[in-house]
This record gives C-alpha cells, structure tokens and sequence, in this order.
C-alpha cells in the first residue's frame, strides 16, 4: 500500500457510505435487526505494528461466519487435513450460505465446503474439548492469540437471540446426523456454533487477525507461528473460493483479495505478505455481504493495486 493515510482511507469510507442506503441489515437473527444501516468502518493492520483507520472503529459486532475461518484453523491444527477433508469438501457450492439442497443431492451429507453454514457446522463439530463450555473456551482463546486482545469475548444477547431462532441450521444438523457426519447432541452442537457465531469484537481487532493470516500464520509482533502455514494457506484459498458466499467468482474478478464476510456485516480481509483488513458495515446486498464494505474493498483495490491476479 504505497501511502498509509487515515485521511485518504476517511475518504473512500465517505465514498463508500452512500452505497448503504441500498443495503439491509440481516434480521433473520432478531438481534441483528438492531444495527445501524449507516455504519461504516474499516482498520487496516500492518506487519510493523501501524494501524490505520476510518469511520467509528470502537463499534463492536459479532463475527458470524467470518468466524468459519477461524474455526476451521482450529480444526485443521487440532484433527490434521485427512480427518477433515473426509467430512467436509473443497468445492465452492453457489448456492446461498444457508442452503441444504447440495447437501442432499451431491455425496449424501458431505457438505461441499466450510464456509457455508452446513459444512461450519461439521467444522465446529469437530472442535476438540470435553465439553460445550471447554470447546468454546479453546476457540475463543485462539481468537484472543490471533487478536493479542483477551478482552474479547461473545455478545450473550446475539447467541441467545440465534439460538431461539436457528431452525434452518438445526435442519442442517439432524441431515448431517442422519447421515452420520456428526454424532453429538444436535442443542449442544447449535448452541457452540451459535456461541461462535456471537464472538465480539471492532474491526481493528478483526484487522489484526487478517494480518496473521496474510503472514501465513505468523504472529506480526512476536514472530511466532500461530497457525501452521499450510492450515493458513488453506483458510486463504477458502476465502478466495467461497469466502463471499455466492459472490466470491465477482469479487476474485473486481477486488482479488482473500476474504470472509459474516451477515452482521464484518469483512475479514488478508493481503498475502502486505496486511490485514478489518470492516464493519451491517447494511448487506441481496447475497448478504456487506454493501458498502465490498464498495469500499473496490476502492482500496482498484487504488492500490491490490489483487492477488
Ligand atoms: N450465524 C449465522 C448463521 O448461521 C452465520 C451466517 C453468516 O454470517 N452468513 O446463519
């Protein structure tokens, strides 16, 4: 990024906003209607420490699938690739995050890949721990490794509110059991998931996590190799292949940038070797991703020259 300026970054976020009048904040998670459609802001986080910003960056939202990716790192260092890849796929679905229809017609209950609802949930499933409560403890202490922040933690009323509320991901389990993907008790699995789903944070700490990612899972100010750098360069290519959901072809074509979106309206973003991008903006497009963070990723991309292609 040739000039690291909050003042230039202030501008495309300006820019960027006017596009959130045409976007809907995510209510299928009553707790999520909540959010303001107006907000934007966005942290870029650099290898030497330096942080720059624009809009409210203090404001906190809850990862939603943006957690998928960490999970799935988790569970990748806790399980190794084989055991993983014999019960999720590899292959990008385009069809919507929430949809069970692949799961029924392609290998019977093998969701196609991670970051869609079905396969996260085989993800969490897999998260190693003696109990609910151990399991998320370990995930969230991971968060707060990737983050160096252990204030982190979950938003009690958006997993309450998700867990009332998560019948379509309930279906989903009770198909993946049926077919014996999962064995443990569907409430106990919805509620962990829904746990992870809740996480809590600002986008500067969502920042810093791109960042261990785009350095092939090494910690920026330590050194230390926090995730191995396969299990890295595997979370990376999921989220050029499917980290959009149904839109990841369009945006690899107009931004080219390794990212997750969540449907509070984070973007994950990691630069290969440069940095990582940390956006909250709740008000999402038809596909649900954030409006005006994937209009502001387009700005930073076409003015810097970001994409990886
Ligand atoms: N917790 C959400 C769900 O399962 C996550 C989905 C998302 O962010 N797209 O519906």
């Amino acid at each position: 990024m040739p000039c690291r300026s909050n003042k230039e970054l202030n501008t495309m976020v300006i820019s960027a906003k006017e596009c959130t009048a045409k976007g809907k904040v995510a209510d299928y998670i009553p707790a999520l209607g909540k959010a303001n459609p107006h907000d934007l802001s966005i942290a870029i986080h650099f290898p030497d420490g330096e942080c720059i910003s624009a809009g409210d960056v203090q404001k906190k939202f809850t990862l939603q699938s943006v957690s998928k990716v960490i999970s799935l790192a988790l569970v990748l260092m806790d399980r190794g690739r084989g055991y993983v890849f014999e019960r999720v796929g590899m292959e990008p679905t385009g069809d919507p995050f929430n949809s069970i229809a692949k799961l029924e017609t392609m290998a019977p209950g093998k969701p196609l890949n991670p970051m869609i609802n079905a396969g996260a949930l085989v993800v969490t499933h897999m998260i190693k721990g003696t109990s609910v409560a151990d399991r998320f403890h370990r995930l969230l202490s991971f968060i707060h490794e990737l983050a160096n922040d252990k204030t982190i933690n979950l938003c009690e009323e958006v997993a309450s509110s998700e867990f009332e509320t998560a019948y379509l991901n309930r279906a989903l389990c009770f198909f993946l059991k049926q077919h014996q993907i999962i064995d443990e008790n569907v409430e106990e699995l919805i509620d962990l998931y829904t746990k992870q789903c809740s996480i809590e944070m600002n986008c500067l700490n969502l920042a810093r996590i791109g960042l261990v990612f785009a350095m092939d899972g090494r910690d920026p100010q330590s050194g230390r190799q926090i995730i191995p750098i396969d299990v890295a360069r595997i979370c990376k290519t999921f989220m050029v292949t499917c980290g959009m959901y149904n839109a990841s072809g369009e945006f690899a074509i107009k931004i080219g940038i390794p990212a997750k979106s969540g449907v509070s309206g984070g973007i994950m973003g990691s630069v290969p070797g440069k940095f990582g991008i940390g956006i909250f903006g709740p008000a999402l497009d038809e596909k649900g991703n954030s409006i005006a963070g994937i209009r502001l990723l387009e700005l930073l991309s076409k003015t810097y020259k970001l994409s990886m292609f």
